[in-house]
C-alpha cells in the first residue's frame, strides 16, 4: 500500500496533495513513513521464534 497522506510543515494540515498545501501553500512532507513491510515483520517473527526455540544463541 502506498502512503498518500502528506502534512503541511507550515500549518500542520493533512492533505492528499503532493506538491503544496491547499490551504496555505506551504511545503509538504510525509508525516509517518511506514518503517517495515509485511515481509520484514515476517522475517522478524521467524527470527524470534528461532531464538525462543534456542536455535540462535544470545
Ligand atoms: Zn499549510
Amino acid at each position: 500500500m502506498q502512503w498518500l497522506l502528506r502534512r503541511c510543515i507550515r500549518c500542520g494540515r493533512y492533505t492528499l496533495r503532493r506538491d503544496r498545501c491547499p490551504v496555505c501553500g506551504g511545503p509538504l512532507r510525509v508525516p509517518h513513513p511506514p518503517r517495515f513491510s509485511p515481509d520484514d515483520r515476517f522475517i522478524k517473527y521467524r527470527y524470534l521464534m528461532k531464538k525462543k526455540a534456542g536455535l540462535i544463541p544470545d
